[in-house]
């Protein structure tokens, strides 16, 4: 029996609401990560952070994340 994993894509959501991201990036899931906080927790390995805008979080790449 195979076992199949369907997995989560975890996306950009832009630099701001009304613009994409230029890149269309999504976090690459370590082989071991399934849900959407295991895959959020290999992008923040890889700069991706997660903000609260407009009272909703949004996930943002390293290319999109506001300057400090
Ligand atoms: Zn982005």
């Amino acid at each position: 029996m195979t076992a199949h994993f369907l997995g989560v894509e975890v996306a950009c959501d832009g630099p701001d609401a009304s613009r994409r991201c230029p890149e269309s990036a999504a976090i690459s899931p370590s082989l071991n990560s399934v849900t959407a906080t295991e895959v959020r927790a290999d992008g923040r390995t890889d700069g991706w952070s997660r903000r609260r805008r407009d009272g909703r979080l949004v996930d943002l790449c390293p290319n999109c994340k506001p300057a400090p």
